[in-house]
């Protein structure tokens, strides 16, 4: 079967060595070369894509010229005052390479390549996109397509040594890439602020693939859609029930193990930081009772008084988990409170504190509820014996989700 490969192709000595390494590789390559809308000189690269036809004579080598210039103005010229105020630098380049990136995967998609390579070396890893801290979030957003996204060159340390491997190649050791009129304004920040950044503006690369996908591919189409089932568009949300935010809506006694807030924030920092929205479940039984009840076990809430109140929560919240879904986010996971009347998932207790392998009325209603509308969301059971054991639950949880 034919190998094929997509290269980020400028005409530059880097992305030229990483050409010339699939071709000897027997791939067959699709050059893809972006025009931002600031380059000059853009017909040097013809020259160096007549050496590499003339030099790889048994790869196919296909040229495919885009312009992204208006996915670099909506990722990093529009807000570019504010952007530079939040970050402290421009990151026009970064923001340049996310448009080509989101194209690229648009392109593969329509062209069935499974394989992205950059020209990144070693010796400019301090410019934002080539940063070891970046690659990884290119490298899972590249992945969410099912493309793989590789870097054969990071290794090299020189110039000198590229232009020895193009020399060997029989390629010339001149740049012939386009100057862009961004590269001169250029910063080199700390690969903290070049991170922050990617994940900011990742979410417009997701809503540029997927509002591509969704106007070009009807869903009748099958190989994309395929795609797009394994891959989903990045965003995902938690549902998780209400006091895991709001330590006051505990019932007495239970809440008083259970006053660190600091540990709530970590959780919300944790999840923020994974991109990960947060969908807070009302208190059932704080509509039912009161805020000031006291703790007691399943026997006091399994009356069809309190069923007809979840219920109306279970109709509200299922609505707009299918509105979730219909948009396509993944809902990761709905996430009780183990030993809780309303909340448990693995255990509940009875009023005389004898240990239940059950759901609590609450959420036992909404699993049964999702899964007769055929949807299928993990629920996961959290102990809250301690703070801690809250927060190192949903950290498992996410590792696992995302595994
Ligand atoms: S009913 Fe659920 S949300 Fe309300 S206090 Fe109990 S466990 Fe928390």
């Amino acid at each position: 079967m034919t190998k094929k490969a997509l290269v980020l192709f400028s005409g530059g000595r880097d992305s030229s060595v990483v050409a010339g390494l699939l071709a000897q590789k027997n791939f067959d390559l699709d050059l893809l070369i972006f025009d931002n809308g600031a380059s000059s000189k853009i017909d040097l690269i013809e020259y160096r894509i007549n050496e590499l036809k003339e030099n790889f004579p048994l790869s196919k080598i296909k040229v495919t010229f885009e312009n992204c210039s208006s996915l670099l103005k909506d990722i990093a010229l529009i807000h570019i005052e504010d952007d530079i105020k939040k970050y402290g630098y421009n990151l026009i380049c970064m923001g340049c390479k996310l448009a080509m990136l989101s194209q690229a995967v648009c392109y593969c998609i329509d062209n069935k390549i499974n394989l992205i390579a950059t020209g990144f070396v070693a010796y400019e890893n301090e410019w934002p996109e080539q940063m070891p801290d970046v690659l990884p979030l290119l490298e899972t957003m590249l992945k969410k397509y099912s493309i793989k996204f590789i870097n054969p060159i990071y290794f090299v340390e020189s110039k000198v040594e590229i232009k020895k491997i193009l020399s060997k190649m029989g390629l010339s050791t001149n740049s012939l890439e386009p100057t862009c009129l961004f590269g001169d304004t250029a910063a080199l920040p700390d690969p903290n602020t070049v991170v922050n950044y990617v994940n900011d503006k990742l979410i417009l690369c997701y809503n540029y693939i997927e509002n591509y996908l969704f106007s070009k591919y009807n869903l009748a189409d099958s190989d994309p859609i395929l795609l797009r089932n394994n891959t989903r568009n990045g965003h995902k949300v938690i549902v998780l029930s209400h006091c895991f935010f709001n330590l006051f809506a505990r019932a007495k006694g239970v809440s008083k193990a259970n006053k660190n807030w600091a540990t709530v924030d970590h959780i919300l920092s944790f999840l923020r930081e994974k991109n990960v929205g947060i969908i807070q479940l009302p208190c059932p039984e704080i509509l039912y009772q009161g805020l000031n009840r006291d703790a007691c076990g399943i026997e006091n809430y399994d009356n069809e008084k309190y069923k007809k109140i979840c219920q109306k929560i279970v109709d509200d919240y299922t609505y707009l988990i299918e509105e979730y879904l219909k948009s396509n986010l993944e809902v990761q996971a709905i996430v009780g409170i183990n030993g809780s009347p309303s909340c448990g998932i693995d255990y509940t207790y009875s009023s005389k504190r004898k240990k239940l392998n059950r759901k609590g009325v609450f959420l036992d209603k909404f699993n049964e509820h999702l899964k007769r509308k055929n949807i299928v969301i993990p629920f996961i059971g959290v102990n809250i014996s301690s703070q801690a054991d809250i927060y190192e639950a949903i950290r498992k949880l996410h590792c696992e989700l995302e595994a």
